[in-house]
């Protein structure tokens, strides 16, 4: 059987996992095996937001219930940058699991790198935190597009793929049998960032921060459930009194960090 491999971007998680660290650290050790146990000291972990169950830009859509076997394949493929093949992995994926987000369902993929020797100037975990490196990929390989419409190959049917939702006619992954990589991508390097684009915007509904080295999502609810008539006054937790940085704001939003008596508040209303 022909055998059609498909790449999709998507992006990175901007939260640490670090509340999870010893489950994950755990897993690391029961799923890859690697050859000296892993410790929370001696590696890296971060997450990918990587597919969902909504029709993509290709008019390409996953069933949900390949969504759940995609989390198995993807355990235990290795982490690129850039698809470059010729480079050995950076990481490797070691963990995947579905996530609810509202009606969409993601993949949120988890994978792991050594900490470097000093275990501060970690190349890598700087340009993910900075947002260097801001967007992912995947590569994977599945045998027919299936037509939402006639059940048929949609390479062969009278009809053609669209984007939209419902019953627009698009295409299933048919079999999904392997996953090759996925891959951490500058934005805008690869064909098809308007993928991203759009599932960046779907995702993404809360004001990105950075604040004491971290950077946070914070989620700011929609003008009509707002109680405030479309403004928020969202305080922090802190010690050091710093105006934060605000990173990204919806389109749909405007946002202001402000300071007043020690205490760091943000500011978003409707735009
Ligand atoms: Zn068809």
């Amino acid at each position: 059987m022909e055998k059609l491999t498909e790449m999709l971007i998507a992006r990175l998680s901007v939260n640490n996992p670090e509340e999870r660290t010893a489950f994950l650290i755990n897993k690391i050790n029961d799923s890859i095996k690697p050859p000296q146990p892993v410790t929370a000291e001696n590696v890296h972990i971060r997450a990918m937001y990587i597919v969902n169950d909504l029709v993509n830009s290709h008019g390409g859509q996953f069933r949900r219930e390949d969504l759940y076997k995609l989390c198995d394949l993807l355990v235990d493929t290795p982490v690129l940058v850039g698809h470059n093949r010729s480079n050995p992995p950076l990481a490797r994926t070691f963990h995947a699991e579905p996530v609810e987000d509202g009606s969409i369902l993601w993949i949120k993929s988890y994978f792991y790198w050594p900490r470097s020797a000093d275990g501060v100037n970690d190349e890598l975990a700087m340009k993910i935190d900075s947002g260097v490196l801001k967007e992912c990929s995947i590569s994977f390989i599945y045998t027919m597009p299936e037509c939402t419409v006639c059940g048929q190959d949609m390479r062969s049917c009278p009809h053609d793929p669209t984007t939209g939702e419902g019953d627009s006619p698009h295409f299933i992954y048919n079999n999904i049998t392997q996953v090759l990589e996925t891959s951490l991508v500058y934005k805008g390097s690869v064909k098809g960032t308007y993928i991203t684009d759009k599932l960046a915007s779907e995702k993404s509904k809360g004001i990105i921060i950075s604040h004491n080295g971290r950077t946070v999502e914070i989620p700011v609810p929609d003008g009509e459930h707002n109680p405030l008539g479309g403004a928020a006054v969202i305080q922090f937790d802190n010690e050091s009194a710093v105006i934060p940085e605000i990173e990204f704001c919806p389109d749909r939003l405007a946002a202001a960090a402000a300071v007043r008596k020690g205490r760091v508040y943000l500011l978003a209303k409707s735009s």
